[in-house]
C-alpha cells in the first residue's frame, strides 16, 4: 500500500470505510490519529459512514443513580479527586440506608440503573475500612457490594451495574448473579504510566495486565462487560491504539464487551496532575473516529459531561451512545463537571438527527448473556425492559 501523509489518508478514510467493513489497521489507525484538524472533517464522515452501518438512527443513554459506595481507596492515581484516606473531609462510605434512599429517590426519577462506583479494596490498606465493614457484617467490600446489588435488585426496580475495580473469577461469579453487566476501565496499557511521578505511580490496581486479566475472565464467563481508555494520561498515540486493540481482541476472542468508553483526561485542582494539558476538542474527536474505524461494530460511548458545552459534537465521531446520565446525583468522579439535564440531550441528540432511547445497564443485544446467570437476573430484566431490550416507558426520554 502506498505512504500517505496523515492528512492524505484521513481525505481516503471515508473511501476506506465506505469500501469494506473492515476494521483499519493498527498502521492506519495511529496515522490516522496523528492527522490535523483542517482533515477531522474526512475522518469524522468516515467514522458516521461506518456508525450508520452499525446502529443508523439510535443513541442510546441510561438513566442512573450513582452510588459512590465508598470512597476509600488503596490507590492513588494522580488525576482523582474521588479516593479519600480515612479521616480526610468528605471520606464516606454509604450504609445501606443511604443506598437504599438514593435508589427510591433514583425510582421515582424513572432511572433504571445503579451504578455503583467505589475505591479499590480499601480494607487491604486502612484498619477503618475494615471496622466499618466489621459493624456493617461483611468481610470484605466485595462482599458489602454484593450485598447491595442484590437488595437493590430485589427491592427496587433499579439494576445494579458495579465498577469495583480489580476483580477475581471467582468474584465476577458473584457479582455476575446480581448485577447484569459491570464494569473496569482499562484506561491504558502502557505500564509506563506506572512509573514514578506518571499517572499510575503508587496505583498497583492500575497494573494494566491485572487489568486485561479481569477483562479476560469476564469474557470466560460471558458476562456483558463495559471498560474503556482514558485519554490523555501520558501515553503516546501508538499506546493508545494499542488499548483499543486490545479492547477490540479481548471482544473478538469472548463477544462479551458491551461497550467501550473513550474518556479523556480533565484536569483536576488539588491532584498531581492539576497542570497536565487536557486533550483538545481535536484530539477527542480524532480519537473517537479512530475507535468507530477500528471497533466498527462494538457499542462506543463518551461521557457528555466532560466535553460540555459542546458535547454533540461527539456524535460526529462515530459514538453511539451517552453512557449513564444521572438527573438525581452528580458525577462524583467529576464532580465539577455537571450532566446536562435530560431534555437538552435528547434535544441535542435529535438536533444531529438521531432518537434518544434510554437503555438498561445492559445493552439489548446483551441481555440474555446477562440473563443466564440467574434466575434473578432472568426475572427482573424480563420486568425491566421492553419488546427491544430497551428500557421500558415509565418516565423514560
Ligand atoms: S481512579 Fe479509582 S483506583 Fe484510582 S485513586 Fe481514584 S478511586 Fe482509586
Amino acid at each position: 500500500m502506498a505512504t500517505f501523509s496523515p492528512d492524505a489518508l484521513a481525505a481516503k478514510a471515508t473511501d476506506i470505510a465506505t469500501a469494506g467493513a473492515e476494521p483499519i489497521s493498527r498502521k492506519t489507525a495511529c496515522r490516522l490519529l496523528r492527522a490535523s484538524d483542517d482533515a477531522l472533517p474526512s475522518l469524522l464522515s468516515a467514522a458516521q459512514v461506518v456508525r450508520a452501518r452499525f446502529k443508523p438512527a439510535v443513541i442510546t443513554y441510561s438513566r442512573k443513580v450513582f452510588l459512590p459506595l465508598t470512597n476509600l481507596c488503596r490507590d492513588y492515581c494522580g488525576y482523582c479527586t474521588f479516593r479519600r484516606d480515612p479521616g480526610e473531609p468528605g471520606a464516606h462510605t454509604m450504609t445501606p440506608d443511604e443506598v437504599m434512599e438514593v435508589v427510591r429517590a433514583g425510582e421515582r426519577m424513572g432511572c433504571t440503573e445503579a451504578l455503583f462506583s467505589l475505591g479499590d479494596k480499601p480494607e487491604l490498606l486502612f484498619p477503618q475500612m475494615r471496622d466499618t465493614l466489621r459493624r456493617f457484617g461483611y468481610k470484605s467490600t466485595l462482599h458489602y457490594l454484593e450485598a447491595m446489588c442484590e437488595k437493590v435488585l430485589r427491592e427496587s426496580s433499579l439494576l445494579p451495574h458495579p465498577n469495583p475495580g480489580l476483580m477475581s473469577a471467582e468474584w465476577l461469579k458473584r457479582l455476575s448473579r446480581v448485577a447484569p453487566s459491570m464494569g473496569l476501565m482499562l484506561e491504558t496499557t502502557s505500564a509506563r504510566l506506572l512509573a514514578k511521578n506518571a499517572a499510575h505511580d503508587n496505583a498497583p490496581d492500575k497494573e494494566p495486565a491485572k487489568r486485561l486479566r479481569v477483562v479476560e475472565d469476564a469474557g470466560r464467563q460471558k458476562i456483558p462487560f463495559t471498560t474503556g481508555i482514558l485519554l490523555g494520561i501520558g501515553e503516546t498515540l501508538e499506546e493508545r491504539v494499542d488499548t483499543l486493540i486490545a479492547i477490540r481482541g479481548m471482544h473478538a476472542k469472548y463477544r462479551h464487551i458491551q461497550e467501550v468508553i473513550v474518556q479523556n483526561f480533565r484536569a483536576k485542582g488539588g491532584t498531581p496532575m492539576a497542570h497536565w494539558p487536557e486533550p483538545d476538542r481535536g484530539e477527542m474527536l480524532r480519537t473517537l473516529a479512530v475507535a468507530r474505524l477500528l471497533m466498527p461494530e462494538m457499542n462506543i460511548q463518551a461521557p457528555p459531561n466532560l466535553s460540555d458545552p459542546h458535547y454533540a459534537d461527539l456524535l460526529d465521531g462515530g459514538i453511539n451512545d451517552w453512557g449513564g446520565v444521572s438527573p438525581l446525583t452528580p458525577d462524583f468522579i467529576n464532580p465539577e463537571k455537571p450532566w446536562p439535564h435530560l431534555d437538552e440531550l435528547r434535544q441535542r441528540t435529535e438536533a444531529k438527527g438521531f432518537e434518544l432511547r434510554q437503555r438498561l445497564p445492559v445493552y439489548p443485544e446483551f441481555a440474555e448473556k446477562a440473563a443466564a446467570h440467574s434466575d434473578l437476573l432472568s426475572e427482573r430484566l424480563g420486568a425491566s425492559a421492553d419488546s427491544e431490550g430497551y428500557a421500558q416507558k415509565k418516565r423514560a426520554a
